[in-house]
């Protein structure tokens, strides 16, 4: 049975709708009425150039207006590639002045995870809503300060959870909340690569790198939506097969998770594997995805026979168009900063389990 992709996709527009209400005149103030909302990119490294620039080339409530950039030369190519003006183009410096330009109405950070406080705070501050990659910073004290600056500014904050927002995942989530199966019981949830860079911020502690924070938040997020819980205990165990790269930070995480259900999650994350796979084994039946966390292609069936595989034009474009609709009707984020924090509370604990070689309350 292929699952009716009509009343499957009603089921999540209530299902949302009766999460989302939010009333907050002070919000709603500061989104202007527009057709399309204008993005500015902060950091043109990887994931803006290839996937979220193009991405906004499909967006139907936001477009690429600004860029921030701490190099000159990519300014230039962008400036004629995406047609932006002069006076949309910031560096790292001058980017607090970005206030004064109504053109810009989110600024989205992709920067390495240690940078993502200081701009997140600084855009908040300029009074412009703040989109975020994940991982959300490299400590809660980091994330709650975030969140803290973009409510004290009347702005909203969201986090990059691009899977949040296809389809293939909101189906995990709703078996989840149907209880179509019964009790989660197990989870195995895997999310890694084979990264060949040796001297990338990936690989620095100092600039947020480490593998748990950038793909392990893949593996930790397939097993919380899975469950629709967060996790009271864990015990983790780092590891590296190249010692000579890994010196400050982890290749590979292996983390097991204890929810309040009983339920308990194996998740693996690494810089020198390929995997990307969740399975959930429930009281009466499973579910198994793979991949999980891919760009596109997500796809799994379940015990029953039911088949996940809806297709997506663009994750990131869907992302940021919902995101932007969101900001627009001033209704709730899917993936807001306290999204982002519930993770890097586990994070946090998953690396005092490593250091202390015990299982953390969290
Ligand atoms: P990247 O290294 O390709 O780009 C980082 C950018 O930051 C570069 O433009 C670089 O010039 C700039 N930068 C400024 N100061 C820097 C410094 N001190 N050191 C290093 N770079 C500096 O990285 P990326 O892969 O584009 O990742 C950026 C962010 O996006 C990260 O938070 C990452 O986790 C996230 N990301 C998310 C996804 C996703 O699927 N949601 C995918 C890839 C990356």
């Amino acid at each position: 049975m292929i699952i009716e992709r009509r009343e499957f996709l009603t089921k999540l527009t209530l299902a949302g709708a009766a999460a989302f209400v939010s009333n907050s005149p002070l919000l709603a103030s500061v989104t202007p009425k527009k057709d399309k909302l204008g993005i500015a990119l902060v950091g043109l490294g990887y994931y803006s150039t290839d996937l979220l620039a193009p991405a906004l080339q499909l967006t139907e409530k936001c477009y690429l207006a600004g860029i921030v950039t701490g190099t000159p030369t990519k300014a230039e190519t962008w400036k004629k590639k995406y047609n932006i003006p002069e006076k949309n183009i910031y560096n790292y410096q001058n980017f607090d002045s970005i206030k004064d330009n109504p053109d810009i109405d989110i600024v989205y950070v992709v920067l390495p995870p240690s940078m993502h406080r200081e701009f997140v705070v600084r855009a908040a501050k300029a009074g412009k809503h703040v989109f975020c990659e994940k991982p959300m910073a490299p400590t809660v004290a980091d994330c709650e300060a975030m969140i803290s600056a973009c409510k004290s500014n009347n702005v909203k904050l969201a986090i990059g959870y691009r899977c949040q927002h296809d389809p293939n995942i909101q189906a995990v989530i709703q078996v989840a909340k149907d209880q179509k199966f019964g009790k989660v019981k197990m989870i195995t949830s895997a999310a890694g690569y084979v990264d060949g860079r040796t001297n990338h911020w990936k690989q620095n502690k100092k600039l947020g790198g480490g593998v748990m924070g950038d793909m392990g938040v893949y593996a930790l997020q397939g097993a919380r939506l899975a469950t629709g819980e967060e996790p009271i205990s864990v015990i983790a165990q780092a590891s590296t097969t190249r010692p000579e790269i890994y010196k400050e930070v982890e290749e590979t995480m292996m983390f097991m998770l204890e929810f309040p259900s009983g339920a308990r999650a194996a998740c693996h994350t690494s810089f020198g594997i390929n995997m990307n796979h969740l399975q959930v084994n429930y009281e009466k039946g499973w579910l198994k995805l793979e991949p999980q966390s891919g760009y596109s292609g997500n796809k799994g069936s379940m015990s029953d026979g039911t088949v996940i595989n809806f297709p997506i034009k663009s994750q990131q474009a869907k992302q940021m168009d919902e995101d932007c609709t969101a900001l627009m009707n001033n209704t709730a984020l899917i993936a807001p900063g306290e999204e982002g924090l519930r993770d890097i509370r586990v994070v946090e604990a998953i690396y005092k389990s490593v250091a202390t070689g015990k299982s953390v309350k969290i």
